[in-house]
């Protein structure tokens, strides 16, 4: 979870938190203040009850004088209407107060009882006009009952009314403390609303651009800022789509021509800056709707929507390439560049982007090859290439019918003497020309985006074979070599994933070679590729190493698990003593650092001697075998294991490659 997800899921937890809060003190608020009320009207009815029973007392007592001076059955009526009222009161006091309350009205009820039953007495009396009975009942029982009943009743209704103003006031204060506060409750709230909405408000900003930015990414490149290969193709696309009848989209691939002398020999932070310099160099020349993009190393193209034809995306090429001439200032220094571009045109050279890109990148390949600067896509009229689109173009077709082989070298451990390993190398079994060596036609794939599909090609056909020479309980792991461009293509380690897993086969059994040059061509994303491969669990090989500019302390950051030292330096070790020397070096430090190494190209004992003396680990060469099919291997692992193994064997010669067939 990002910090802003983490922000606003704290936001709407505490906007939820002040939403119950503020809820909960209006809730509280009103019931307290309600309770409060509630208890003061009780205890005022009480009071009031008691009040009654007051009244109906001092009624009885006035009634009961009535009759005594003017006997009357209508004022005995009122007499027992009004004992009826205060007996009713005083019910209604035992039924409202507590205990205490109560333990008062039964004692004034006995109490009243017996007034009543005297009262009864004395009206008797009075009716006989018996003056010294009523005078008797009057002093002896009814004058002292009365300030009894008074008493009892004055002293409780006084309580309760000291209790009902004790209410009153907690009411008042409870209704005065609500009026003060909610306010301020429902302020404090509405305030802290606001604050998380704004931080939710920021946050949803901030997760916008976020969302943009990686958009803007994956779309970029994270060195020069301009559109990337993903960006060209939707440009392109666009383009391709909106242009109407009369109008046609360009396309140029732009390659600079002594940018890797830049990179050798001054380092990566000035052919870095150097990259970066001609994004807004080229800018100045193109329209607002053209777009560049860069496609990796040194290689940009530019698309040019809504052109009249050729002519104009030559002019436009010619500018370009005249814009780089100037010099580039790197830290005080004076950098010199070249562009080969080539050039194709919507309508003309092809209709889709794909064909379009094809043909641009054979163009830009002329162009460099027959140091010409700018050629437009011409396969029928060119005569500067003939024989090299015509193989590019039979490549093409070679690897739908599946013409390229695969050849396996042996790798053998000094240490232990048995196989370590194989690499795939490739060849093209051409129908006219027979066996073409890789090195006539994997740089022509290179330049061109055929590599790609090659690749995919022999990774498929080495696993494929694996089971034809290797024990599937105990798969020999198969080494294949990759090109700068597969580096460069994000998508490698996924493809490469699922090619395991469709031949059901743990990674270990693969491992990968890289050259020191494609490596150093991109460095971050060749790392980023490199880390994806080796967090797959594939052993990854620097090939040819020694004859590029990489040092051992670059490696040190790269997930590199082998070297190969390159057979240049190791072919005749025996006889030079520079060369001897440079390989025992390579040996010492990458031991130092942890990694095999291994030499390739031993072609004799006195090699082999010498590579043991000076502690490499793992040898690859003609002494051991050749490249050779996958069913010839088989049987060179079948006899040597037979004769129980062991370096010094010599492997079947292998098939001869054609130097070349085709002239170039
Ligand atoms: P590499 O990867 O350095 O392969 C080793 C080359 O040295 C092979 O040449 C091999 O036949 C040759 N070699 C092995 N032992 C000896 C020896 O004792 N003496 C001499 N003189 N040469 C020896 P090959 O097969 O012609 O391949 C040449 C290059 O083509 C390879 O160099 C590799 O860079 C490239 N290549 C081969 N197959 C592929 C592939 O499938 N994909 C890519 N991208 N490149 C490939
Ligand atoms: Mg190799
Ligand atoms: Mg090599």
């Amino acid at each position: 979870m990002t910090s802003a997800q983490r922000l606003s899921r704290a936001a709407i937890v505490g906007l939820v938190v002040v939403f119950i809060a503020v809820s909960g003190f209006a809730l509280w608020s009103t019931q307290t203040t309600s309770s409060a009320a509630r208890r003061a009207v009780a205890a005022s009815e009480l009071a009031d009850h008691y009040q009654q029973a007051m009244k109906a007392m001092i009624r009885e007592e006035s009634l009961e004088q009535t009759y005594l001076k003017q006997p009357s059955q209508l004022v005995r009526d009122e007499y027992d209407t009004a004992t009826a009222a205060l007996v009713s009161e005083l019910q209604l006091v035992n039924r409202d107060s507590g205990d205490s309350g109560r333990a008062g009205t039964a004692r004034v009820l006995a109490l009243h009882e017996l007034q009543v039953q005297s009262v009864h007495r004395i009206f008797a009396a009075a009716d006989r006009h018996d003056t010294a009975a009523v005078n008797l009942i009057l002093s002896q029982e009814l004058e002292p009952r009365f300030t009894d009943i008074a008493e009892v009743l004055t002293q409780y209704a006084e309580a309760q009314h000291d209790k009902s103003v004790a209410a009153l006031t907690e009411l008042r204060s409870k209704v005065s403390f609500s009026a003060t506060v909610r306010p301020l409750v429902f302020l404090v709230g509405f305030v802290l609303v606001l604050l998380l909405c704004w931080v939710l408000r920021q946050v949803r900003r901030q997760l916008y651009r976020q969302r943009e930015q990686a958009v803007r990414d994956s779309l970029h490149d994270p060195l020069t800022g301009l559109g990337n290969r993903a960006l060209l193709a939707e440009r392109f696309d666009e383009a391709l789509h909106r242009g109407s009848d009369d109008s046609r989209t360009g396309l140029l691939l732009l390659d600079l021509d002594r940018f890797k002398e830049i990179n050798d020999t001054l380092g990566h932070h000035y052919g870095d800056q150097l990259l970066t310099q001609i994004g807004p160099r080229l800018q100045r020349i193109l329209r607002a709707e053209d777009t560049i993009a860069r496609l990796g190393g040194d290689e940009f193209a530019v698309v040019l929507p809504d052109i009249t034809g050729l002519d104009a995306a030559m002019l436009v090429a010619e500018k370009l390439r005249y814009a780089l001439t100037a010099p580039f200032i790197v830290d005080g220094l004076n950098l010199q560049v070249e562009a080969s571009i080539g050039v194709v045109v919507s309508g003309e050279h092809g209709d889709d982007a794909s064909t379009l890109l094809q043909h641009a990148d054979i163009a830009m390949y002329v162009a460099k090859k027959q140091n010409i600067g700018i050629f437009p896509y011409d396969p029928d009229a060119d005569g500067h290439t003939p024989h090299k689109l015509t193989l590019l173009s039979d490549l093409r077709r070679a690897l739908e019918r599946r013409e390229l082989v695969l050849h396996y070298q042996p790798k053998i451990s000094l240490r232990s003497g048995e196989v370590c390993g194989v690499e795939a190398l490739v060849r093209w079994q051409h129908p006219q020309h027979g066996l073409i060596a890789p090195d006539q036609f994997i740089p022509l794939a290179e330049h061109t985006g055929l590599i790609g599909p090659l690749t995919d090609y022999v990774l498929d056909a080495a696993l494929t074979e694996l089971h034809l020479w290797s024990d599937p309980s105990d798969h020999i792991p198969v080494a294949v070599n990759l090109s700068t461009r597969n580096l460069l293509d994000g998508r490698l380690a996924d493809k490469i994933r699922a090619l395991l897993r469709h031949h059901a086969l743990a990674a270990t059994v693969l491992e990968l070679e890289v050259t020191e040059s494609a490596l150093m061509t991109d460095p971050l994303r060749a790392r980023q590729t490199l880390t994806q491969l080796y967090d797959l669990g594939i052993r990854i090989a620097i090939d040819d190493f020694g004859v590029g500019y990489s040092n051992l302390s670059q490696l040190k950051t790269l997930p590199v698990t082998h070297l190969k030292i390159d057979r240049s330096f190791v072919t005749n070790m025996d006889t030079d003593p520079s060369n001897a020397h440079i390989v025992k070096s390579v040996i010492d430090l990458s031991r130092n650092l942890g990694i095999t190494t291994i030499a390739e190209g031993v072609e004799t004992q006195a090699t082999m001697t010498a590579l043991r003396v000076a502690g490499c680990d793992v040898v690859q060469g003609y002494y051991v075998s050749r490249p050779l099919p996958a069913a010839e291997l088989a049987s060179w692992l079948r006899t040597r294991q037979g004769r129980g193994g062991g370096p010094e064997r010599r492997g079947t010669p292998g098939p001869a490659l054609l130097p070349i067939s085709v002239p170039i």
